[in-house]
Formats: C-alpha cells, sequence, structure tokens
C-alpha cells in the first residue's frame, strides 16, 4: 500500500483520480482549499478509513509523509482561473516550489498536472512535446499559461539540481463527471443549455478546434506515467480525436435530443485556434496507452451525470 497526496483532490480530475488510487488500494490524502474543488465530488469516499481530507492552500507550505505527490491544485478553467489572475499564478508557482520542496525533503515522487495551453495558440499542429508554444506572456490566459510553464520550469530544476524524482504530463481538454457546472467550459456549458433547451453560446464562429478526452483516460495515463521508472516527461495526454467547437455543439443537440438553437458570440482574446495532441511519446512510453473511450461515448456519460444534477435541482 502506497501513501499517495493528491493536491487538488476535491477538483474534477482530482476526484476521480482519488477514487481510482483508492480501488487499487491505497491510501489517499486528499488536499483541497475548495476554491473549484466540491465535497460533493467526494463525498462518498469520506467513510473509507484509507481516504483523508485536508483544507490546504498549496501556497503554503504543508508536511506530511507520503510516497508519492499528484500535484493537480489549479484552477483549470478559464472563468476561474481569470477570477483572480495573481493567485492563479501563485497556486502554480508557489504550489509547486512547496510540493516539490516537500518531495525532496521526504524522497516522494511528484507529478505535475501540466497542460497544453502550455503551446499558447500552437503555430505547429499537431502539437509534440519539443514545441516549445505560442504564449502571449501577458494576455488574459498567460496568468494559467505562463504559471504553468513556470512550474514546468521548477519540476525540471529540481530534478537537474536536487534529484528530485520527477513527472510532468500534458493535459489536453478533458471532460466527464464531477465537472463543475458552472465553470464555463465548452463541455459542460453546452450540455447543460442543450438539456435546458437553452440557446447553446458559441464564442467565436465555431471554426476553432479542440480534442476531447474522456477523464478515465486522462487517469490510466496519470497512473501509467507515475508508475514509469527512467521517463521523466513532459509527454501530452489526450485525445487525439479532433472536432470544431461547432461540431461539438451539433453532437451535443443530436445526443440530448434538444431543441437548442445555436448562437454565435465574439471570441474570447488569445483563444487557441487549433489544439491536438500528438501521442506518440505517451503510447511509447506509458505501455501503449491510448484513449479508449470515444467522444459521443464519453458526452452520454457526461450527459447523465449532469441530467442528475438537474433533477437533484444542483445546476
Ligand atoms: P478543477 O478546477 O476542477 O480542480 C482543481 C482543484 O484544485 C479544485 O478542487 C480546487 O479547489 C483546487 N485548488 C485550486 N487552487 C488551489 C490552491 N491554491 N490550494 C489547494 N487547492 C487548490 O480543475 P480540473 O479540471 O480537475 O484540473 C485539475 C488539474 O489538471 C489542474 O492543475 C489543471 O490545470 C490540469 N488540467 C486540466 C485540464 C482539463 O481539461 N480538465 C486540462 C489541462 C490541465
Ligand atoms: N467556448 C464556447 N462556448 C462556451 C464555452 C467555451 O464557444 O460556452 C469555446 C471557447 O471559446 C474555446 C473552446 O470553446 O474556443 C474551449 O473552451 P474551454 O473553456 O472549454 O477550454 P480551453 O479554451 O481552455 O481549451
Amino acid at each position: 500500500m502506497k501513501k499517495i497526496l493528491v493536491t487538488g483532490g476535491a477538483g474534477f480530475v482530482g476526484s476521480h483520480l482519488c477514487e481510482r488510487l483508492l480501488k487499487e488500494k491505497n491510501d489517499v490524502l486528499c488536499l483541497d482549499n475548495f476554491f473549484t474543488g466540491d465535497k460533493r465530488n467526494i463525498i462518498h469516499l469520506l467513510n473509507n478509513p484509507y481516504f483523508e481530507l485536508v483544507r490546504h492552500d498549496v501556497t503554503m507550505p504543508f508536511f506530511a509523509e507520503v510516497d508519492q505527490i499528484f500535484n493537480l491544485a489549479c484552477p483549470a478553467s478559464p472563468i476561474h482561473y481569470q477570477y483572480n489572475g495573481i493567485k492563479t499564478v501563485k497556486t502554480s508557482v508557489m504550489g509547486a516550489i512547496n510540493m516539490l520542496g516537500l518531495a525532496k525533503r521526504i524522497k516522494a515522487r511528484i507529478l505535475q498536472a501540466s497542460t497544453s495551453e502550455v503551446y499558447g495558440d500552437p503555430k505547429i499542429h499537431p502539437q509534440t512535446e519539443d514545441y516549445w508554444g505560442h504564449v502571449n506572456p501577458i494576455g488574459v490566459r498567460s496568468c494559467y499559461d505562463e504559471g504553468k510553464r513556470c512550474a514546468e520550469t521548477l519540476f525540471m530544476n529540481y530534478h537537474n539540481q536536487n534529484n528530485v524524482d520527477i513527472k510532468i504530463i500534458r493535459i489536453f481538454n478533458t471532460y466527464g463527471p464531477n465537472m463543475h457546472p458552472n465553470d464555463g467550459r465548452v463541455v459542460s456549458n453546452f450540455i447543460i443549455q442543450a438539456l435546458k433547451n437553452k440557446d447553446i453560446t458559441i464564442y467565436g464562429d465555431g471554426t476553432q478546434t479542440r480534442s476531447f478526452q474522456y477523464v478515465d483516460d486522462l487517469v490510466e495515463g496519470m497512473i501509467r506515467m507515475m508508475g514509469t521508472e527512467n521517463f521523466i516527461g513532459p509527454v501530452n495526454i489526450g485525445n487525439p480525436n479532433e472536432f470544431t467547437i461547432l461540431e461539438l455543439a451539433q453532437i451535443i443537440i443530436e445526443l440530448t435530443g434538444s431543441k437548442s438553437k445555436i448562437v454565435f458570440f465574439p471570441a474570447t482574446a488569445d483563444d487557441p485556434t487549433q489544439r491536438k495532441p500528438d501521442i506518440s511519446l505517451a503510447k511509447k512510453e506509458l505501455n501503449n496507452w491510448e484513449p479508449k473511450i470515444q467522444l459521443k461515448e464519453g458526452l452520454t456519460k457526461t450527459i447523465e451525470y449532469f441530467e442528475g444534477l438537474i433533477k437533484e435541482g444542483n445546476c
């Protein structure tokens, strides 16, 4: 049995990861400040004696004896990370310093949840890990993009200078149950709008693309990455099937049988026009890892989740 710390464990991805780690008989310590996380995501785990919950902010030092750390703490949706950009930078940078300091002191292996946003509005397509990115350092997304880029820098420096056992994954757009209904991300927005027969809001002309990964595929990739011995990454973890935002809206209307109309609003600032991971490195290093759940199947499960929230009056 391993003792594993998951920062951001009450969030969307973190809650799925905690559940999977407990299923695999690990002792899980979930740390969260509940900025975007929700106790409802982990309430069913609270009776498990191998699950502990700590309310803590990663910008402050933390101490615990663990074997592994998954560092996920950071708001992920543009609305949430732009709400307080300074805090977002602090969470990524000071959070990384605090968690790397802990990993160094207790000799734990530590995995950083980095992001495809380090590629910015990419000029090469699909994105490979050796691409340095095209990020506006003073734009509205920079608190997140640059914060995550600096966290990667810190991880590499702690590895090179202090021999810390690090792993870096770059996560591409991921969706599934436990996404926050108000976090403004495209999949949750469109599903809720479709289920309520409200207008589907496309920002821009809908030709921008994203490649959507179901959360279970991400968690599998994270666990495989944590289990590697001589590979530190960074490695892309995403689903390479690319869709325009307009196609996504049409698929969600079809799957929900919605009467919603599609309406167009101005594009958001610095919105990446295309995004698709090259996952050759993940396949090679992570024992043939590749996404198993394709868009319609994953959306169907996610639609069921939001239908439940709406019925309970929680959305
Ligand atoms: P989320 O917002 O649902 O979860 C983030 C969690 O971190 C929340 O529980 C939040 O309360 C917690 N948190 C935020 N600031 C904190 C702080 N200062 N101290 C302690 N806890 C804090 O987001 P998510 O989608 O679950 O993303 C998890 C991680 O994966 C993030 O690091 C994100 O950048 C990364 N990621 C996610 C995606 C995606 O599509 N979901 C894509 C790329 C990267
Ligand atoms: N988007 C949209 N309507 C919405 C929410 C998002 O058209 O209601 C667009 C957004 O402008 C972006 C894409 O969908 O082009 C993905 O947005 P999201 O916030 O989910 O993720 P990110 O931009 O971080 O990839």
